[in-house]
């Protein structure tokens, strides 16, 4: 069993799984655009410098982080490909330590370009930048009515080199496609502008997972996927989705006749349609390490907010909510022993949890339980976490902590 037997648990990273899901998603690309592997916030939990290198091997352009920390660390684990730092950065430290790791920042505003470009030519050094405009997410970025002006302006600033324009879909995966298709056009207007005043950007991007499953019309020059890598859906209506296989020549033809409800079958012979199949990447399991038979009428755990009605088997298992099993899934969760679902029971505790076990009896110290993933044909996803918790799946992914070893498997 992986983990090894001095662990209590650990989180299993099914690196054939990741890799399989970057060529799925390469398959719904056309051949000239990039894939560009979100890899912020430790590859959404599953472990930064691996995941990297295997998206990398298996046809990813390049790579997504939020913090220059967090690009230092692919750097330093000697990962060369292009890194494109998400967040804001402005200090004339920030700009030092970007351009001695040869990371390529996000600019948002004049003022941020402007120390960026004294901040370069004081240590004499040229990078290449990419410049956000903000199409109605309401976060980073300029206005994209001054998008005209924006590149105008870092155009004629030396040290920097504008290698690409982009945006950031709020609502993209939503089946409720109007807010979207505001985005685009609000970015396709702006690009044009851009275009018509001899500006035209050397790349364009705009989608995420939900977009990038979307439509080809959305996938510009490249696409920054995360969740999707991952294994995940960004929503249920994209699970199912028909997908085009866009090649250099039909992606116009063939976007024009796509929806993600799969509604709208493509009539084109020019268009081949194709249904792709991610593969969940990160599994988290535990071990029993105490099997016990209580009383009618004993309480479980802190505040006693479970009471045995009858005599029962429990299990303890070693995780807990400091290693990112969120407390508010106290009495509600469901793990998996031996394929079959068991219940968890009474208040999920710092670094342990019991679970009901009286249909286990012959249940050993040492066996596997696993909280997220397959066992059997059981299976238990992210989603089904969020949907407890009322949140996404991207934040139960980033939720596991450091104190649960990343195990490739
Ligand atoms: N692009 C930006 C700017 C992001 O902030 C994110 C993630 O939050 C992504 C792309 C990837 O999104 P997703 O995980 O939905 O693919």
């Amino acid at each position: 069993v992986s983990g090894g037997i001095c662990q209590r648990a650990w989180v299993e990273i099914d690196l054939a799984a990741l890799s399989h899901n970057v060529q799925q998603l390469r398959q719904i690309l056309a051949p000239h655009t990039q894939l560009m592997a979100v890899v912020k916030a430790d590859a959404y939990g599953h472990g930064a410098t691996m995941v990297a290198s295997t998206v990398l091997e298996s046809g990813a352009s390049g790579l997504c982080v939020a913090t220059v920390e967090e690009g230092i660390q692919l750097r330093e684990a000697g990962i060369t490909a292009p890194i494109l730092l998400l967040g804001a950065t402005n200090t004339p430290q920030q700009v030092r330590a970007i351009a001695y790791w040869n990371l390529q920042p996000t600019i948002c505003t004049p003022q941020q370009a402007l120390i960026f470009s004294e901040t370069l030519g004081n240590i004499n050094s040229t990078l290449s930048v990419h410049l956000k405009i903000d199409t109605g997410m309401s976060r980073l970025g300029m206005p994209w009515e001054e998008a005209t002006q924006f590149v105008q302006l870092v155009q004629g600033l030396s040290h920097l080199q504008i290698k690409s324009v982009y945006s950031h879909l709020a609502t993209a995966d939503s089946p409720d496609l109007t807010i979207m298709k505001l985005q685009q056009q609000r970015f396709d207007e702006a690009i044009t502008k851009l275009n018509n005043a001899g500006m035209k950007p050397p790349s364009l991007h705009l989608a995420n997972s939900a977009a990038t499953l979307t439509n080809p019309a959305l996938h510009y020059d490249l696409v920054r996927v995360g969740l999707s890598l991952y294994g995940l859906y960004p929503a249920p209506h994209l699970q199912n989705a028909i997908h085009l296989k866009p090649n250099a020549t039909n992606s116009k033809v063939c976007s024009q006749r796509f929806s993600a409800t799969g509604t709208e079958v493509p009539t084109t012979n020019q268009c081949n349609v194709i249904a792709i199949n991610l593969k969940p990447v990160m599994q988290v399991k535990a071990r029993v390490t105490q099997v016990k038979t209580i009383s009618p009428g004993t309480g479980v755990s802190y505040g006693y907010r479970f009471i045995a009605d009858r005599s029962m088997i429990i299990a303890v298992v070693g995780i807990g909510y400091a290693d990112g099993i969120p407390r508010l899934l106290s009495n509600k969760m469901t793990v998996l022993i031996r394929g079959e679902k068991v219940r968890q029971i009474g208040s999920i505790t710092m670094d342990q949890i019991m679970l009901d076990v009286t249909d286990i009896p012959d249940l050993q110290t040492g066996e596997v339980v696993t909280l997220i993933g397959n066992d059997g044909d059981a299976y238990i996803s992210p989603d089904d976490w969020a949907e407890s918790l009322g949140t996404i799946s991207w934040e139960i992914l980033c939720g596991f902590k450091h104190r649960l070893p990343r195990v490739a498997v």
